[in-house]
């Protein structure tokens, strides 16, 4: 079955980036540490920050990202900290090198979902996204995981260089024990490649027509399996309704800077609406993201129209053919999870 995931009214996400450096230089990385920062946050300001939303913490969720979370030495005490404050579910994003220990640092009671990236089903595309070594790395990295009794789940960030893989991805997934599977997008244009100008600026965003046909069935093919898959909506029907994440849900984007941003396609300018300062949030000064959240344009997400507008089609009289939803906005499919 099918179903668009509505914006958790009264859940709380925190997505927090503990530090920006990597191991890795991904073809598609979004960290940018001259927007965010290059500390690695000490332990202590990492309580502190986390501390800042303690009164949400029975129903957020934290998410531990990087750069790479794991190449932070006192990660496994970051994520006991949020343990004993109460967060309602722990995931650690990592890119599989699992530096410091970090399994044996931890419990499967500790941390709901180590959660993975890879691009590719082999490891030549997946290396070449990601890096020599990386694909083996990786998988050696979940095998390890899956049997230590870790929840285990797999990012793949579709792209113009894998997107031919992706269908192999929920055999490989169903081999390896992950039951959690979420497609992402680097972007997507609304010209296909043959067209003069169709090209994403960097040539690995995909068009619009093969997300379209090779995505919901993909997911579909690992629902079957028993995978619960979720990839982002992206296009709106004419009859859903457009919402945006800022005003209708609660994420928060932490970097190790202090900014916190509440739409993730603003992380790369100086957009943020709060900011962490003497271990409390407050709000920034205007202009800044809040104010683009409200407008209403026939196109739908704002910061799609001014960032992304190669994946808006209009008609010969002016009208749009497709409403881009918020990019925050999910189809699920397969067995229903915990909403982690
Ligand atoms: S592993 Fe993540 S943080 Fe590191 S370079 Fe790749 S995308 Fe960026
Ligand atoms: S992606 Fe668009 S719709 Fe979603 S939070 Fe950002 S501005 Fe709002």
């Amino acid at each position: 079955m099918n179903r668009t995931v509505s914006f958790s009214k009264h859940a709380v996400n925190v997505f927090f980036h503990i530090l920006t450096r990597c191991n890795l230089s991904c073809r598609h990385c979004y960290i940018n540490p001259d927007q965010h920062g290059r500390d690695n946050l000490p332990l202590s300001v990492i309580q502190q920050w986390l501390g800042a939303f303690s009164h949400k913490c029975s129903v957020a969720n934290v998410i531990f990202l990087g750069g790479e979370p794991t190449l932070h030495p006192e990660l496994a005490d970051a994520v006991k900290a949020a343990l004993r404050m109460g967060y309602a579910s722990i995931t650690i994003d990592t890119n599989g090198y699992l530096f410091h220990d970090i399994l044996t640092r931890l419990t499967p009671d500790e941390v709901n979902y180590f959660s993975f990236s890879l691009d590719g089903a082999t490891p030549r595309t997946n290396d070449q996204l990601r890096g020599e070594g990386s694909y083996e790395r990786c998988l050696a990295g979940i095998r390890r995981a899956v049997e230590m009794g870790f929840g285990v789940s797999l990012i793949y960030t579709v792209s113009s260089m894998n997107l031919h893989e992706l269908d192999q991805m929920p055999a490989l997934l169903q081999k390896l024990g992950v039951r959690r599977f979420f497609i992402q997008v680097i972007g997507l244009r609304g010209k296909s490649v043959e067209e003069p100008g169709g090209r994403g600026h960097d040539g690995l965003q995909v068009d619009a027509s093969s997300w379209l046909k090779i995505i919901p069935e993909v997911a579909q093919a690992a629902s079957r399996i028993g995978i619960r898959t979720v990839y982002p909506k992206v296009f709106l029907a004419p009859d859903e309704p457009f919402e945006c994440a800022g005003l209708e849900a609660e994420n928060y984007f932490i970097f190790p800077n202090g900014r916190v941003y509440r739409c993730p396609l603003c992380e790369d300018y100086p957009l943020h609406s709060l900011v962490l300062e003497d271990g409390r949030l407050k709000a920034t000064g205007k202009v800044n993201e809040s104010d683009l959240f409200h407008l209403n344009i026939p196109e739908g997400c704002v910061m799609n129209r001014l960032l992304q507008p190669g994946n808006l089609s209009y008609d010969p009289d002016g009208g749009i053919q497709h409403r881009i939803a918020c990019c925050m906005l999910k189809e699920e499919v397969g067995p229903l999870g915990d909403g982690g």
